[in-house]
């Protein structure tokens, strides 16, 4: 589902990335983006009703304010890199049920059987 963003908003989500998992202050986004208060909380309760990020409650510098913390993150495309397919000459006809089927292409299966695959399981 892809929606729609304003550029600050775009910004907003790009600095926040960089905190992934500790997220930031909202006063320290404001700061970096160049807004007010204002204009800030507004961007972080749109961000918030997109399920972008969670403003989390939190005691700092001697007042209440809040975290924003991000529920995104950023994709990388290291898993894919040196896949078959973006430079197959069958990519326009190959799917499932179709002409061609990667469930029996031969340069796929090569292509995953030489991957060094992380399953996340040990033992
Ligand atoms: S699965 Fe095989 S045939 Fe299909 S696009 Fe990938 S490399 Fe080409």
């Amino acid at each position: 589902m892809q929606m729609k963003m304003t550029k600050l908003e775009e910004r907003a989500i790009k600095l926040l990335l960089k905190y992934e998992n500790s997220g930031m202050l909202q006063s320290e986004l404001w700061h970096k983006l160049g807004v007010t208060s204002r204009e800030g909380s507004r961007i972080a309760i749109k961000l918030e009703k997109k399920g972008v990020v969670k403003r989390v409650k939190e005691f700092a510098n001697d007042r209440w304010t809040r975290r924003l913390v991000p529920l995104i993150k950023q994709l990388s495309i290291t898993p894919i890199k040196g896949a078959p397919c973006p430079s197959c000459t069958y990519d326009h006809a190959c799917g499932l049920e179709r002409a061609v089927s990667p469930c029996i292409c031969i340069r796929l299966e090569e292509w995953v059987l030489g991957q060094d695959i992380d399953t996340g399981m040990s033992g």
